[in-house]
């Protein structure tokens, strides 16, 4: 079959966008479970070690299963190339070091990633690479630290664990007015919910352990940007050696399948969970884009098509009432991570108090009785009456 419609929807190009590098007659394409490939004559083979991003020379510089998955969420994201990674960590590191030198600034918020706040905070100043940390809520605070050194803006929007906002067409206008790059950790939403790259971002960068995988069984990460960009990060990446396995590779391909489905689910079962747990008498707040009162929830519908499985709370009462709760939960499990089919619930401070102290932890308004919720995509009814006779007992 050739020529493939035009303007498919986003479950149809996560089943058929990577169809034409299958040539096999299998109808899911078969993993390259292989580290290095064959040529037919040694200069052939020079000439593939020698050009960018092969995916039939060494699988730390490709490898036609990560082709695969690669041509399918750089199309969801609306990026011309993408690049696979490890984890999410490797593909931020990868994504951010690659523009920068010693001497640089970046700008990025005080609410990030646990990890990527580390890295802002802690590493990039030993390579003589400082950051200024501004609220991410406040646009015109990204205007006001930029210096003549500023190299990247570093967005997260939703972030984690307070699921605030960042205008992004609003910084992405910044960056392009001041010819700096932009770049925004889209884990939370997901191509499915937000495009920041039709916002006018450079780069997208996602955790695919969370939503894009969606089944808790693997760790990777991407970059989506320019072919000329992700080349770049491809050559850096390649000597920092953040390299996805072909068969993770193969079962990220896997679970994109579903990931519209799952997605919209998800955003369905979160807005009705916090739609219950803002009404309930034992629950003193509820961070979540889709609820009225989220201080940005006009900004979230701008941006935003749907708002996301994630939300944090804070119960009544002191923290050993979070503890009540969690230990009450019949379906939601007690895990770190997010994003996948099942619901898991977890203390904020449990992601945050390795890599910061309490005094990091409050200046990022993490407070001890946080609780982040990953909402999975088990029926709706199930989850509010698991949450509801939880709550019973706190
Ligand atoms: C989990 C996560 C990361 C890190 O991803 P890993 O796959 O664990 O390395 C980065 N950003 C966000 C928003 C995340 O949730």
């Amino acid at each position: 079959m050739s020529g493939r419609p035009e303007n498919l929807g986003l479950q149809t190009r996560v089943l058929h966008e990577a169809d034409s590098l299958n040539d096999t007659y299998a109808v899911t394409a078969p993993i390259w479970q292989s580290t290095t490939f064959s040529a037919a004559t040694p200069e052939q083979l020079a000439e593939l070690g020698a050009s960018v991003h092969p995916t039939v020379f060494y699988t730390r510089y490709g490898n036609p299963t990560h082709k695969q998955v690669e041509t399918v969420i750089a199309a969801l994201e609306g990026g011309e190339a993408a690049l696979v990674a490890s984890s999410g960590m490797g593909a931020i590191f990868a994504a951010v070091m690659t523009g920068l030198q010693s001497g640089d600034h970046v700008v990025a918020q005080t609410n990030h990633y646990s990890a990527t706040a580390k890295l802002f905070r802690d590493l990039l100043p030993r390579w003589g690479i400082s950051s200024t940390l501004v609220d991410q809520a406040n646009t015109e605070a990204f205007s006001a630290a930029i210096q003549p050194q500023t190299k990247l803006i570093y967005i997260e929007s939703p972030s984690n664990p307070l699921l605030r906002l960042t205008d992004i067409q609003a910084v992405a206008e910044l960056g392009r007015s001041k010819q700096i790059r932009t770049m925004i950790d889209n884990t939370f939403a997901t191509p499915v919910n937000q495009l920041p790259l039709s916002l006018g971002i450079d780069v997208v960068v996602h955790s695919a352990t969370k939503f894009l995988g969606g089944h808790h069984d693997l760790t990777a990460g991407v970059v989506v940007g320019s072919g000329s960009y992700i080349a770049e990060v491809w050559d850096f990446s390649i000597i920092s050696g953040s390299i996805l396995g072909p068969f993770d590779s193969w079962l990220l391909l896997r679970g994109l399948k579903t990931l519209g489905l799952r997605v919209e689910q998800q955003n369905r079962n979160a807005l009705a969970l916090a739609q219950f747990l803002e009404r309930h008498p034992k629950v003193e707040t509820v961070n979540y884009p889709g609820l009225e009162s989220h201080p940005q929830h006009l900004l979230a519908r701008r941006q935003m098509k749907g708002f996301g499985g994630v939300m944090s709370v804070v119960l009544k009462g002191d923290q050993s009432a979070a503890a009540r709760l969690i230990n009450s939960l019949k379906l939601a499990k007690c895990a770190v991570s997010l994003g996948g089919v099942d619901t898991l619930i977890v203390p904020a401070v449990t992601m945050w108090g390795h890599q910061h102290s309490a005094e990091q932890r409050r200046a990022a308004g993490i407070s001890d009785g946080l609780v982040r919720i990953s909402v999975g995509i088990e029926d709706e009814k199930d989850l509010i009456a698991d949450f509801d006779q939880a709550l019973e007992g706190v």
